[in-house]
């Protein structure tokens, strides 16, 4: 049982009540766009005080902004931890957070399974004198062999994409936790409805807000949340100045100050607005369309024109107990390889329900050729490494009516030989 199930009031009356909880403007059930860049102050004395910390308020939007606070409260509240900082995009928040974080010298342990841009980003620490250990994240053992003496952190996605690997979540982050390491963990693929990674030990949570949270594909955002589990005493990276406070504020002091407004990823509060209104309805939408994924699943993994299927969900997926033990349910997102005899765009192209789109977490079902698109830029040598095959097809399932999506499924492969 998650903590999202132990915590009372429930998951989904928590975000919805939480504006009022924090003092309601003008009895607004939703937390007001406050639009304005910059505040003003009576006193001078107060502006002053506000830039240094001594008193708490508002000064310039890239910083803080009343409604983009409203919705970092109510990710605090779904992920359960310290507190929050949101970005323009989930890019923003990764980027943002490691860039605070990490020096030149550093080395950090990475799940090799990743999102295709934390891939590329992750590519380019090394010029900053960071090296990164790509490794096998579903084993413990794999992590733990990578680790030196300069290891800072490990970053690991809860379920990859496109594949579906689910990592060893529990025992990294008991490792983590044995060796004073900070364990950082990319929430997206999974959102808090589903799993917290708070459970397994992560110190920092990742969520691309662009993705599950908001979930109507019509917004960009990011976030990182603190859970509090990690000792930052124990991080030689704080500078000087942000070690005022007690070490609990040590990490998102540094992380907003040197990632949110000295990169300026920050998230407009009309976005904020939008993904707060999304959030409300996580815990259904998720539910149904993990119900869609596994009825999905299922048909392809019968069907003859297919080959592999890759889904948590199904009793052959290598990590399946795994993911029974640790979430809700096994995900929303599925991919399976086209039989060879089977044209890939042919047969995308006679989808009619489906969308040929990338983005994950749509309300309606997407589809995208990860060979030809997501994955091209890596080229052909990187994806036979990961066993990326022209054929893969990623879904990202959405909330239509099962019938139709699985009918459209049907027809679309009966069509095609
Ligand atoms: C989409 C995604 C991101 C990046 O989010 P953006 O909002 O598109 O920048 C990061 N991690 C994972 C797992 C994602 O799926």
């Amino acid at each position: 049982m998650s903590s999202a199930d132990r915590d009372a009031p429930g998951f989904t009356t928590r975000i919805l009540h939480s504006d009022r909880s924090d003092g309601i403007e003008h009895g607004s059930l939703h937390k007001p766009v406050h639009a304005s860049v910059a505040y003003g102050y009576e006193d001078a004395r107060d502006l002053a005080a506000v830039f240094q910390g001594r008193q708490s308020g508002y000064s310039y939007g890239r910083q803080s902004n009343p409604t983009v606070e409203a919705l970092q409260r109510k990710l605090t509240r779904m992920e359960g931890g310290l507190g929050s900082i949101a970005f323009g995009t989930g890019m923003g928040a990764i980027g943002s957070t490691l860039f605070a974080l990490l020096t030149s010298g550093d080395h950090m342990v990475s799940s090799s399974f990743l999102f295709g841009n934390t891939n590329s980003l992750f590519g380019s620490f090394g010029q900053f004198g960071v090296d990164v250990s790509f490794v096998d994240a579903t084993s413990v053992d794999a992590v733990a062999a990578a680790l030196r003496p300069e290891t800072r952190l490990v970053f690991v996605e809860t379920i990859a994409n496109p594949r579906t690997q689910v990592a060893d979540l529990d025992a990294i982050g008991e490792l983590c936790r044995d060796r004073g390491l900070l364990y950082v963990v990319d929430n997206t693929m999974t959102s808090p409805w589903l799993f917290q990674p708070r459970d397994v030990g992560a110190g920092l949570i990742i969520n691309a807000l662009t993705k599950y949270i908001a979930g109507h594909g019509s917004v960009l955002g990011g976030a990182v949340t603190d859970t509090g589990l990690y000792d930052w005493s124990r991080f030689p990276n704080i500078f000087e100045g942000y070690r005022k406070q007690p070490p609990a504020q040590w990490g998102l002091q540094q992380i907003r100050k040197k990632g949110l407004r000295d990169f300026g990823a920050s998230l407009a509060p009309d976005a904020a607005q939008l993904v707060a209104l999304g959030a409300e309805t996580l815990a259904l939408r998720m539910d149904r369309a993990c119900a869609n994924a596994q009825a999905l699943a299922t048909l392809l993994a019968a069907h003859g024109r297919v080959d592999r299927v890759f889904y948590p969900g199904l009793p052959d997926h290598p990590q399946h107990e795994r993911a029974a033990r640790l979430f809700r349910h096994p995900g929303a997102i599925l991919s399976f390889e086209l039989d060879a005899n089977v044209d890939l765009f042919g047969f995308l192209n006679r989808l009619e329900v489906v969308v040929s789109s990338s983005n994950l977490g749509d309300n309606r079902t997407l589809a995208i050729p990860v060979a030809h698109t997501i994955y091209h830029e890596m080229g052909p040598e990187r994806r036979a490494s990961m066993d990326i095959r022209d054929s893969l097809i990623r879904i990202s399932v959405g909330i239509e009516d099962e019938a139709d999506l699985l009918g459209d499924f049907e027809q679309a492969l009966n069509a095609s030989a």
